[in-house]
């Protein structure tokens, strides 16, 4: 890392970490903390903290916790100089580019080029849709299809025609290097390997925006029968296919009016929702929805219904992408669109208000699958006992136990089976899915015991951070010198290098930091509230005396083991509390806090 730290400094002092996570997810205030739905683990009640005070965000469910560069980084999977780039912009500050790791440079350079060329090549598909010599079997495809001109315009639509270079002679006269070329996705190579050929051909294009309107990539449709029906950009720098959702940039303000997001798979069934007004809509693109996209969305809707076709593509594809959405513990329906058509034909043919009014009515994911597993397996005794095995898997990976018996109690009602044998069953397919086990050395009662010491270990840290003037004492007292853990003595040793102890302390100290466990350490002990303390400095006192006896102790039964151990020539013994010394040591540095 070259970045200067009085530059990470600035940045993260002129920075608003409330201003910066909003972007991504919503905050409410509750007393003097922000909390919202954590956007890295799956939650149902909202456990994800920002405090505007100390600048830090901090997650009382995963512990995920920092400032605000390492939550852009974790939010959006960007390198550490990415991050720093990335708000430096925001917040208009001089960044020398020289000082980056040439390495990452070149990365965040090639990334800024292909934005560049994408947004070029846009207006080049975009200038032939509206070419009046040209344009015309295309735009009259988009009329037939329902597309007006607005909608047209606002998604910057296109057109390549049925030729192999048009793309290749742009990329040429507009003097592109070969490696951003070949990194493009928008020219192949020729099999002969003499040159390239353009991907799209004879198919309208649209642009595929990120969430702050670049263009990261490309799909295509053909305008008749042809195959492939479409055709997107491969992965390239700018275009992730398990991030990008089509069309968020611009539903994105009206899921967080509405509270609710529609998730829908093609071109046109976004196009034609929006274009009617139901603009709180994304499409998946045909790819399979990840774990990362329902993450981001979570950001801008609490509830997501997901739009389907009623044909076994459509059930199929509904199956696939349910688990995701389970693990995530969101609020999810499933809407099921009648006769054989898609959000596309429906909307076109019936309206927005009907289509709200079926919308209102969709199930639950529980209720779908039942509804799945009923059509298969009828209502015997026999088919009763199959569906129940089906609907536990699915109940195993909802990890919100509260959620988990709610529809446990709902799927014992409908089979009419009795709750606790439905509990049981799915216990057991809980409890085969978390086959791993933690291997804690609980059934040591000796390491019980040192373990005890170590919240009070925190406890300082968490003090050192809140209260820097008792800093002093803790330096005087030498405690840090009895810490078991080596990860706090590092910890401890950086609040104590860092200067300013007013203004920004958290602040400062979090600018020191680079290890990513660490830092949501810091995080989540500067969350910590001490009002009703009203004598911090007595109570460092007692914790820090109680550190420094606790320590001492340890290590006179301990040592008085090893020599008793050592007088009875036990060797095994003698090495197995060594090796116990040892592992105390590295379980202490190991535990999260
Ligand atoms: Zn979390």
């Amino acid at each position: 890392m070259t970045i200067p730290e009085e530059k990470i400094s600035e940045i993260l002092n002129t920075s608003d970490i409330v201003d910066i996570v909003s972007e991504s997810v919503i905050l409410k205030k509750s007393g003097r903390n922000f909390f919202g739905l954590c956007p890295f683990h799956s939650e149902k009640s909202p456990s994800f903290s920002v405090n505007a005070d100390k600048q830090i965000f901090h997650c009382f469910g995963c512990s995920a916790g920092g400032n605000a560069l390492s939550f852009v980084m974790k939010y959006h999977g960007i390198s550490f100089p990415e991050a720093v780039r990335m708000l430096a912009r925001k917040y208009n500050i001089v960044l020398e580019t020289e000082l980056i790791d040439p390495a990452r440079r070149k990365q965040v350079l090639v990334k800024e080029s292909l934005f560049r060329l994408n947004k070029k090549v846009m207006i080049l598909y975009a200038g032939f849709l509206s070419d009046s010599s040209q344009g015309g079997a295309a735009r009259r495809y988009l009329e037939r299809r329902g597309m007006t001109g607005d909608i047209i315009d606002e998604f910057y639509l296109g057109v390549a025609h049925d030729t192999w270079d048009d793309a290749v002679h742009f990329l040429k006269k507009e003097k592109v290097t070969r490696q951003i070329a070949a990194n493009s996705g928008l020219i192949l190579p020729r099999k002969q390997g003499n040159g390239y050929y353009d991907r799209f051909r004879n198919r309208i294009i649209f642009p595929i925006f990120d969430i702050n309107m670049q263009v990261a990539g490309f799909g295509g449709r053909v305008m008749d029968d042809a195959m492939p029906k479409y055709m997107n950009s491969p992965e390239t720098p700018v275009y992730s296919k398990s991030r990008i959702l089509y069309g968020l940039h611009a539903a994105k303000q009206h899921c967080r009016q509405e509270g609710v997001v529609y998730i829908v798979e093609g071109y046109f069934d976004f196009l034609s929702l929006y274009q009617h007004g139901v603009k709180n809509t994304v499409a998946s693109l045909g790819t399979a929805l990840t774990q990362e996209h329902v993450r981001i969305l979570k950001g801008y809707a609490a509830k997501m219904i997901l739009v389907f076709d009623s044909d076994d593509a459509g059930i199929k594809a509904a199956k696939r992408s349910i688990q995701i959405f389970m693990q995530e513990a969101v609020d999810t329906r499933i809407l099921v669109l009648p006769d054989k058509n898609d959000p596309d034909s429906f909307v076109m043919k019936h309206g927005k208000d009907s289509f709200l009014a079926l919308a209102a009515d969709a199930k639950t994911i529980m209720q779908f699958l039942l509804g799945l597993a009923m059509d298969t397996h009828g209502l015997s005794v026999e088919g009763r006992v199959r569906i129940l095995d089906e609907m536990k898997q699915h109940l195993a990976l909802i990890q919100d136990s509260a959620l988990r018996s709610l529809y446990v109690r709902e799927l014992s009602e409908t089979l009419n089976i009795d709750e606790r044998a439905v509990l049981e069953k799915v216990r057991d397919a809980v409890v085969q899915k978390n086959t791993k086990q933690s291997p804690l050395m609980a059934d040591h009662p000796m390491d019980k015991e040192i373990l005890v010491s170590d919240p009070r270990e925190r406890q300082i840290l968490s003090i050192m951070l809140n209260y820097p003037n008792l800093i002093p004492e803790v330096i005087e007292k030498d405690v840090l010198s009895c810490f078991y853990s080596k990860r706090f003595q590092a910890i401890a040793g950086k609040i104590i290098a860092t200067k300013s102890v007013n203004e920004g302390f958290v602040t400062n100290v979090m600018a020191k930091i680079d290890d990513n466990r660490d830092q949501e350490l810091i995080a989540s002990l500067a969350m910590d509230d001490f009002s009703g303390n009203d004598d911090m400095a007595k109570t460092a006192n007692v914790l820090m005396n109680r550190i420094i006896r606790i320590r001492k102790k340890n290590e006179n039964i301990l040592t008085t083991k090893i020599i008793s151990a050592e007088k009875g020539c036990d060797a095994n013994v003698t090495d197995l509390l060594r090796k116990k010394q040892l592992e105390i040591q590295q379980l202490h540095d190991s535990q999260q806090l």
